[in-house]
């Protein structure tokens, strides 16, 4: 039996049609627009690239879109301020600084500057530290998308064995924290987790965030466990350059219960979430109920 793919290309646009729902509801019955300002610096080619999907998606959500291009060279100062004047200017809900900043720029100061509130990345440590103690926080947009879609798959996850490979800030450490909020039992492992393949078979939901393509082999998957792939990994295969995820597809999906697709798996539900943050984030900000159809996917 293969496992059922699951479509992160079709449950992102559902959640941006809710989105855009709520969008025309506030605009109508409010006069609001939620705004979203996407901070960009230097010329870093996939920045480049999703920056340009985020205003996309953010204008066909029937949002504001403001996008400030900063030369390769820019000031750590200048960046500030460009944050500050976002911070106070009522008609901008969502901030996003887009990551990795240049070298010159100490990228924990800039995140620290922006108003918690405003911080549609979920990546100040006021909310990470909110996620953390359970507290309404902005959540980071690619662990919330892997959530839908657990949620979506599986309905309540208490009590599962949950086993996320890598520990950075804006994958694997909140996706933890998220499924510790869902009461999974959660080991998160590492480059320096010793026998990695045995945890990972422990695993009822695996999710991969590592950024090595098809690190995870078929036999290391618990037969009918959930799989979300979050990597994104270019390589060269037969002559032509192609996008794997974190896991041997091929082979887990001969195990797998279910598994995300790269591509079309976790990648269109990071910019669904990110627009669903800014709408949570101009609700609050404006005192507003937040979109229940929303929280509803959670
Ligand atoms: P990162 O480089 O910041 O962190 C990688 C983590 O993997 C580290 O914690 C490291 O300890 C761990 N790791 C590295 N080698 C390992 C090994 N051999 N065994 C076990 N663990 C190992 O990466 P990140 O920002 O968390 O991104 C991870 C992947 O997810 C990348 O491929 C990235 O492109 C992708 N990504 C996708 C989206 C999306 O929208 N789908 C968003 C963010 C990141």
């Amino acid at each position: 039996m293969t496992a059922e793919i699951i479509d992160g290309k079709a449950f992102a646009a559902g959640v941006r049609a809710r989105v855009a729902a709520r969008v025309a509801a506030l605009r109508d019955g409010e006069g609001i627009v939620p705004g979203l300002a996407v901070v960009l610096v230097g010329d870093d080619p996939a920045s480049q690239v999703y920056v340009r999907n985020k205003r996309k998606q953010t204008v066909e959500a029937g949002m504001r879109s403001e996008e400030i291009r900063l030369g390769a060279g820019t000031a750590e100062s200048e960046v500030l301020e460009h944050v500050a004047r976002l911070n106070a200017d009522p008609t901008i809900h969502g901030i996003l600084v887009q990551l990795p900043l240049p070298p010159q720029i100490d990228t924990p100061r800039v995140l620290a500057a922006i108003d918690p509130a405003k911080d549609v990345d979920g990546f100040h440590v006021t909310n990470v530290g909110r996620l953390a103690t359970g507290q309404p926080a902005m959540v980071p947009c690619t662990p919330l998308g892997c959530l839908m879609l657990l949620r979506d798959r599986l309905g309540n996850l208490a009590g599962r064995e949950a086993v996320v490979v890598g520990r950075s800030n804006i994958v694997g450490k909140p996706m933890a924290q998220l499924l510790l909020g869902e009461n999974c039992t959660v080991t998160v492992a590492h480059s320096k987790t010793r026998d990695l393949a045995e945890v990972c078979r422990r695993a009822e939901i695996l999710v991969a965030a590592v950024g090595r393509p098809r690190l995870v082999r078929g036999d290391w998957i618990r037969p009918g466990a959930t799989v979300i792939d979050v990597g994104i990994n270019r390589i060269e295969e037969n002559g032509a350059t192609r996008l794997v995820g974190d896991v041997d597809f091929d082979a887990a999906v001969q195990v797998a219960g279910a598994i995300t697709p790269v591509p079309g798996g976790v990648g269109p539900m990071t910019i669904a979430c990110l627009l669903a943050n800014t709408l949570t984030a101009c609700c609050r900000l404006h005192g507003l109920p937040e979109a229940a159809e929303l929280t509803a996917a959670l």
